[in-house]
């Protein structure tokens, strides 16, 4: 199974190609390597990534052409005759964006973090967890296995961990780059720009970094060693310099107030990300707010549907926190088909999901949150079940867009 079908270039100007595929026409930066009009193409995320042999490419398109059309279908009756909130967002999705979702892999290298954020179970002050770091070559591993079960676009994450420096990250990026066509995003936290320079030049085309709240007080609280002004200035150059932005918030902090999480909605926003990644809050019990609650379900999903409402054109992430509410959401009301949360986060406007492809003897001890979604789940049967779900929904899992840097 493919996570993107391949698209025909018919035009090229400057570093921008139009790309065709089933009568869509989509545009897509070329500067990841050389192409020609007539070329079939994989693009994620608004950049061409990889070239297909046109017998190759032929082939997926014929594979897909049945599918492609009877997804759309599904997805536009899912979509008629909105009635709630949920719905109109879901309807405001499917009309600016289309049935495609994004699935990206989440690799998880490193739980080290110079940080001691009050939230986060990989905190400095944790010393009751084993710490892993995978190096170059397990790295390099990990994502081969990766991009062989179909992943066009991966996110390298870790805690704030300096023993990764500008050159072994750098080397990270240029080695992954050279050997897999994948768009890449890299996760690592506050780094000096000229970091963030470089691994651009290797070929990262994509930072997640959240703002974690838009509230100044609150930031200094629960991040002691920033401020909400360095974190949002660095997203502000990081996106100056061309990547792909993902970014966004915690919901349910302790100490959020009202008002927190629509401001927290306008700031995203404004930074211009190409993908809104916003989750729960979930106390652990190895930090100062193990004793806080979480925010609920329905919480997560209003938050969701706002979002879409007032960004049409965003790209909306399930996090795999909302799942982890999900998963544990023991309330006798609990709908049976709910997929953790995945189905009506998607059904409330969501439009992009990440799959964790870390290698499972390392994933428990990325313990940001406890008992987190996927930590023991076998990815070929993660990614069976997004696909199962997303073509119950409609949903095809492409991405073909120029973002809107
Ligand atoms: N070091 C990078 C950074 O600072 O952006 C990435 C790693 S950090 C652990 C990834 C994200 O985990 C954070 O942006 C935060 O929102 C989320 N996170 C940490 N603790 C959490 C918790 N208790 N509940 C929910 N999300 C949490």
């Amino acid at each position: 199974m493919c996570y993107a079908i391949p698209g025909k270039v018919l035009e090229i100007s400057e570093r921008t190609a139009t790309v065709e595929y089933f009568g869509e026409r989509k545009k897509a930066y070329t500067d990841l390597f050389d192409v020609t009009v007539g070329d079939y193409v994989y693009a994620q995320g608004g950049f061409l990534i990889q070239k297909v042999e046109p017998k190759e490419a032929r082939e997926i398109l014929t594979d897909w052409r049945e599918l492609f059309f009877r997804l759309q279908e599904t997805d536009k009756k899912l979509t008629d005759n909105p009635q709630n909130l949920y719905e109109r967002a879901n309807a405001i999705r499917q009309k600016h964006q289309g049935n495609s979702c994004c699935v990206h892999g989440i690799l998880e290298f490193s739980n080290y973090c110079r940080n001691n954020c009050l939230y986060c179970g990989i905190r400095k002050d944790n010393k009751s967890l084993t710490r892993y770091r995978l190096e170059i070559p397990e790295i390099l591993k990990a994502v081969d296995n990766a991009v062989q079960l179909g992943f066009k676009a991966l996110v390298l994450q870790s805690g704030e961990d300096p023993y990764y420096d500008a050159d072994k990250l750098e080397t990270i990026v240029r080695e992954i780059r050279n050997r897999y066509p994948v768009l890449l995003f890299v996760s690592i936290g506050e780094r000096d720009l000229n970091t963030y320079k470089r691994l651009y030049e290797a070929g990262a085309r994509g930072v997640l970094i959240r703002f974690e709240t838009s509230n100044p007080e609150l930031y200094t609280k629960v991040k002691p060693e920033s401020t909400l002004e360095a974190r949002l200035k660095l997203i502000k150059d990081i996106r100056e310099l061309g990547y792909l932005i993902v970014t966004g918030f915690l919901v349910g902090l302790p100490g959020e107030k009202k008002g927190d999480v629509l401001r927290n909605i306008k700031l995203t926003a404004s930074l211009g990300a190409e993908m809104f990644s916003f989750g729960p809050f979930i106390p652990h019990s190895q930090t100062p707010l193990k004793d806080a609650g979480s925010p609920n379900l329905t919480q997560m999903f209003k938050t969701i549907a706002r979002a879409r409402l007032m960004n049409p054109e965003a790209k909306i992430l399930v996090t795999t926190a909302l799942e982890t509410l999900g998963k544990n959401d023991t309330s006798p009301l609990r709908d049976p088909v709910r997929d953790n949360g995945a189905r009506q986060a998607l059904l409330a406007g969501a439009n992009s999901i990440m799959i964790n492809v870390t290698p499972l003897q390392y994933r428990k001890l990325y313990d940001i949150y406890p008992e987190r979604f996927g930590v023991d789940l076998d990815t070929q049967k993660h990614i069976n079940q997004v696909i199962q779900l997303l073509q119950s929904l409609g949903r095809a899992p492409t991405d073909l867009s120029v973002s809107n840097s």
